[in-house]
């Protein structure tokens, strides 16, 4: 836990630093803006509104801890624990944990299962809930690929109730901070807040311009030098969300084992992607999408962009190229560290 926590406050550091802030704040936009770190969804949130602002802090505050209650796949009494307990029967549960999960499988559905939130098992079983880092064995690895399927989660509009098939546990972590951002913004937005930026971990969101109109500056974190970044986004209105396989992972005999699964072999995901950004107004389906174009590798995450334009991206690749949608040609700049790299407009 402790190790976990320290990692989480790295991020911090870096979060601070070139993730999701201002990279160029002029002076005179420090009285006028105010910023909180919060410990939660075992990441750091950092969340900055321009304006006299108080309140909405501490409403932010509350709904953190209210996800977190609900979401914690830890927590005995978490609303998604209570499904992982249930055995085959239909369940009420509340109407966000109902639309992550109703998102969750549409996700699934967008990219042919990549993204399936009823891979949990095999989460587990490699340790990344725990932090106890295990190969299973291939029998193991088998035995629980047998229950994971998002087509057998059945959802009931009405009752607004879950039924997952026995055997089957989910976990929202790779689609639940999309959602979280977009119901904070949206909440920061009825409040009567115009400017502000919400960080979570790898998922960022904007809300309107800075104060001067100008773009918000979004850094994509460098996989290989925390203190440092590919490139920087100009965004308005729009969400960045990054999936990597540097995020967390351990080493075994030489070999590095992260925490994306496959849900076609039930291993991480063996892919040529280092690092992928998607840039998008729907940071929901932007969040899951990451998580999936991580496990799809470069050639098909390619093909789903071309079909669907309304998601941009930035791709590292393990042969150092950097790809990145055309549409971003103006809005993402390159860092000077990235020169030997292969960059290739898409
Ligand atoms: P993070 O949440 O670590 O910033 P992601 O959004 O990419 O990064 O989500 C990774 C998390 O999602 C993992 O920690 C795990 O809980 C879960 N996960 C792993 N593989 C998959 C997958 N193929 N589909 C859905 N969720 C996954
Ligand atoms: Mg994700």
């Amino acid at each position: 836990m402790l190790k976990k926590l320290l990692s989480s406050l790295l991020v911090v550091a870096f979060a601070v630093c070139f993730c999701g802030c201002d990279l160029k704040r002029p002076q005179s936009d420090e009285s006028e803006k105010d910023s909180r770190k919060y410990l939660a969804l075992d990441t750091v949130i950092d969340i900055t509104i321009y304006g006299e602002h108080d309140d909405v802090f501490d409403t932010m505050e509350e709904a953190l801890d209210d996800y977190e209650a609900r979401l914690s796949v830890t927590e005995e009494t978490s609303e998604i624990a209570m499904l992982n307990k249930s055995g085959g029967e239909y369940k009420k549960v509340s109407t966000d944990i109902y639309n992550i999960i109703n998102s969750a499988k549409r996700v699934h559905d967008m990219t042919d299962g990549a993204f399936d939130i009823s891979v949990y098992p095999l989460v587990k079983a490699w340790g990344f809930t725990t932090d106890e880092y295990k190969i299973p064995d291939m029998e193991e690895i088998e035995r629980l690929k047998r229950n994971v399927n998002s087509n057998n989660i059945m959802l009931d509009p009405d009752t607004l109730s879950v039924r997952l098939m026995t055997g089957m546990q989910i976990d929202l972590g790779g689609i639940a901070k999309g959602y979280i951002s977009s119901k904070m913004i949206s909440s920061m937005e009825k409040s009567g807040v115009e400017s502000a930026i919400v960080s979570l971990g790898g998922n960022v969101q904007v809300l309107g311009t800075k104060p001067d109109g100008s773009a918000w500056r979004v850094g994509i974190q460098h996989p290989d030098y925390s203190d440092c970044y590919i490139g920087v986004l100009s965004l308005i209105n729009e969400a960045a969300i990054t999936s990597g396989g540097y995020q967390r992972y351990f080493v075994q005999d030489g070999k590095t084992y992260h925490h994306i699964i496959d849900p076609a072999t039930g291993a991480p995901a063996e892919t040529d992607i280092v690092s992928v950004t998607v840039v998008t107004d729907k940071p929901i389906d932007g969040d899951g999408l990451s998580t999936a174009f991580f496990v799809m590798g470069t050639e098909k995450t390619l093909k789903f962009l071309d079909e669907n334009p309304e998601y941009k991206a930035v791709i590292l690749t393990k042969n150092y190229d950097l790809l990145v949608s055309k549409e971003l040609k103006n809005s993402f700049e390159v860092s000077d560290i990235m020169s030997d790299a292969n960059i290739v407009y898409f």
